[in-house]
């Protein structure tokens, strides 16, 4: 068979096996009859025309078989490009025109709206139907392996668009392979772990982060269809690692059943996608004695920090850079290295940095500089210790009368206020100042008492305008949309 660089480590070695690989709403489905589906999938891609380097796009929900449609794409050298199921039909054509698919797989009650420059098969919801899987029925279950290699596409994926369009990040087999193989060491993921999986597959959390460093490690998933509390709590006993955004922990700790002896198998909650609280990391160790590890990456970087497994995993910070990871906190201006404890830039090289975005020569020369760093956009510390502290998006700062306001710190100090549950600063036009910031907050309490609440902050860090929400605007990632919430209140000063 043809080498071919993920194929070989993920998905080969467990052709024969009779390990489990996924519990699914009560069934069980063992490697082999994983790798038989996978096979199926590969020879369907075929058969509807596709070869390699060819693009499929795909908007299914989550399931067994969805998996196998990323895993037959790898064997057969089909460049997998996963969306968000929350994707209108304008945005799904969008994406397919981009990316020039030659496949388009979705919901069979989408499928008339989705007709377009290129053929449409189904799949649905729950993955046990439709004409895809139709197509994969009459396919034998062993196919060729594509040869395939480490510069390669593996996949499309888009970014989350939560600072304006989303981004087609070109991820090759080495991007994939070479983070999975950092993590799964890292984190210690061996064939015994059973990790809970209530996240979307069409990112690159749920997709690359859990899916393969489980396939890596021999494991298994607890395969949820999204994040519900009573079936969190339901797998929790029987699990050993958990995957989630800030949110899963915050709903957990909403619930009284979360506690030491619920958790008491588990050896590991891991974090990451958005930020989590200090606050939440405390009050989860308290109710279960486990710290919870938090990583941070990106669509178009996989993960680049990560807290230590055995050292300290210290609240509020992302960690340290990965063994394989180049790291600099950068002058957004000037590009130079600034010294520990100054807030600049992030910026990553290593083997985990995507090959640049798809049609966007522009865009890619930007961000990803000639000696292969990759400028994130994320403002950060580090300390002289390693540990990063991210403190914000650089497109999130607030710049008011030439003065430089990090949301993350007004948020902060917001939400020790009492009655405050959460905020969001942003900074919206102002005639004067350029920008004035404007604080979006949930929770029992009024403009006056938060704006007087305040006094440890330097008076033009105060917001000019508080506003009280009943909830954030977030995405399904449980990132808050910023870029909405300033359109919301652009008005609000000019
Ligand atoms: P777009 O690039 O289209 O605006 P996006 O950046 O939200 O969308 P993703 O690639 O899904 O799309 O998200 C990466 C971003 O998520 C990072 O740049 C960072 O801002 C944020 N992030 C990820 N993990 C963490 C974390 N642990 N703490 C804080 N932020 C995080
Ligand atoms: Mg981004």
């Amino acid at each position: 068979m043809a080498p071919n660089t993920l194929y070989d480590a993920l998905f080969a070695p467990h052709m024969d096996s009779a390990a489990p690989f996924l519990e699914w709403q009560g069934r069980k489905i063992g490697y082999a009859k994983f790798m038989r589906l996978a096979a199926r999938a590969a020879n369907a891609y075929a058969a509807a025309g596709l070869g390699v380097g060819d693009r499929v796009v795909v908007q299914v929900g989550k399931s067994p078989t969805a998996l196998a449609l990323y895993a037959g794409a790898v064997q057969a050298g089909v460049v997998y490009l996963p969306l968000n199921t929350a994707y209108t039909p304008d945005e799904v054509a969008y994406f397919r025109d981009d990316s020039g698919a030659r496949l388009l797989i979705c919901d069979p009650a989408s499928k008339p709206t989705l007709e377009g420059t290129c053929p449409v098969l189904t799949l649905a919801e729950d993955g046990d139907s439709g004409s895809f899987l139709d197509l994969m029925a009459g396919q034998e279950d062993v196919a060729p392996v594509a040869a395939r290699g480490p510069d390669d596409l593996a996949a499309l994926l888009y970014t989350s668009g939560t600072t304006g369009r989303s981004k087609g990040a070109m991820l090759t087999h080495r991007n994939l392979l070479s983070n999975t193989q950092t993590l799964r060491d890292l984190w210690h993921f061996t064939a015994a772990d059973r990790l809970i999986h209530a996240l979307p597959i069409f990112h690159t959390h749920g997709l690359f982060v859990a899916t393969n460093i489980t396939l890596l490690a021999g494991g298994s998933m607890i395969l949820l269809p999204k994040f519900d509390t009573d079936a969190m709590i339901a797998a929790l006993p029987h699990a050993t690692a958990m995957m989630g955004v800030p949110t899963f922990y915050t709903r957990l700790l909403d619930d009284d059943r979360l506690d030491h002896d619920l958790t008491a198998g588990m050896r590991l909650f891991i974090s990451g996608s958005a930020p989590l609280l200090a606050e939440t990391h405390d009050r989860f160790t308290a109710r279960t004695g486990h710290r919870i590890l938090e990583r941070y990456g990106m669509t178009e970087t996989n993960m680049s920090t990560s807290n230590p497994y055995d050292g300290e995993r210290r609240a509020g910070t992302v960690g340290l850079p990965l063994p394989d990871v180049d790291l600099k906190i950068r002058h957004p201006e000037t590009g130079a290295d600034l010294p520990p404890g100054e807030i600049g830039i992030i910026e990553v090289r290593g083997p985990n940095v995507f090959k640049g975005y798809w049609n966007m020569p522009e865009k890619t020369a930007e961000e990803l500089r000639p000696d292969g760093f990759f400028i994130t956009g994320d403002l950060a510390v580090q300390g002289a210790d390693g540990y990063v502290t991210i403190v914000g998006r650089a497109k999130d700062l607030i710049i008011s009368g030439g003065l430089n306001v990090y949301p993350k710190e007004v948020e902060e100090a917001i939400d020790a206020l009492p009655g405050v549950v959460e905020s969001a600063v942003i900074g919206v036009p102002h005639a004067d100042m350029g920008e004035t910031v404007v604080a979006v907050v949930v929770g029992d309490v009024t403009p006056k008492a938060v704006l007087s609440g305040l006094t440890e902050l330097a008076r033009f860090k105060h917001p000019r305008h508080v506003e009280i929400v009943p909830e954030l605007p977030r995405n399904t990632m449980g990132k808050v949309q910023k870029a909405a919430l300033r359109q919301t209140y652009a008005g609000l000063f000019t």
